[in-house]
């Protein structure tokens, strides 16, 4: 059998690929692929349906313990999902994907205490290994002990055009300028934030996207040593 690190770590920016290339990578080598940036989001909207303003952190930290979240594999459906995520047993997927979601997550995502919650989920499941986990802290704090750690990262002009060409007919018809802005804010915030700020581990690779397509980056992937026959003995 394969003996591929037990455990991946992809993390980086908004939509630097990380979610595209980790998905290509955990099917190629059927591992469990773990999104977490759909439990921020998760919280993220729990909050907005509840009327718990993202500024409370008291009350948010508290919602976050209480929520029951469960994230699946997409099954039959075919409308582009990925995975699916059930919040409080409710289908959220696509309504994790949406303007208000974008716009507060990174504030809800300052937080000790919704950190501290998520990150011991996503630790259960990253004990259990064949995972590829995709976030902002997963090779610097989730599992520093990881094998092998990613770190994906384009230019943000790159990503606000990805981000416009994934956005453009679902939800909104902000502009790439506007869809820029954003993305230059999130940068902003979560790689200044007090607790667990995104940056590469010391041990990352650093797996630069622009200009390339999928394909060519899971190529260059699979090159690495961890993945070549003589590494897996
Ligand atoms: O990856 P995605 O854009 O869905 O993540 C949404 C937000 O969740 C990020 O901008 C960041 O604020 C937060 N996040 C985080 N730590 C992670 C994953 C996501 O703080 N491990």
């Amino acid at each position: 059998m394969d003996s591929y690190p037990v455990t991946i770590t992809i993390d980086g920016p908004a939509a630097s690929g990380k979610t595209t290339v980790g998905l290509m990578l955990a099917r190629h080598i059927d591992y469990l692929f773990l999104d977490t940036g759909c439990m921020y989001r998760a919280v993220t909207l729990a909050a907005l349906e509840r009327g718990v303003s993202v500024e409370d952190e008291i009350g948010i930290t508290h919602l976050t313990r209480r929520l029951e979240m469960d994230i699946l594999p997409a099954g039959v459906e075919s409308d582009g999902r990925h995975y699916t995520v059930l919040l409080n047993g409710a289908d959220v997927t696509w309504a994790l994907r949406g303007a208000e979601v974008d716009v507060n997550v990174s504030q809800v995502s300052t937080y000790a205490g919704v950190r501290a919650d998520l990150v011991r989920r996503q630790r259960a499941i990253g004990e259990r290994g064949r995972v590829v986990m995709v976030g902002r802290d997963i090779g610097t704090v989730v599992m520093p002990s990881a094998t092998l750690k990613l770190y994906v990262t384009a230019s943000k002009e790159e990503r606000a055009r990805r981000r416009w060409k994934e956005l453009e007919g679902r939800f909104r018809d902000a502009s790439y300028e506007q869809i820029l802005a954003e993305i230059e804010r999130r940068d902003q915030i979560d790689g200044n934030r007090e607790v667990a700020p995104m940056r590469p581990a010391s041990d990352a690779i650093i797996i630069d996207t622009t200009n390339r397509t999928p394909d060519e980056v899971i190529q260059d992937i699979l090159a690495l040593e961890p993945f070549q026959p003589a590494a897996q003995n």
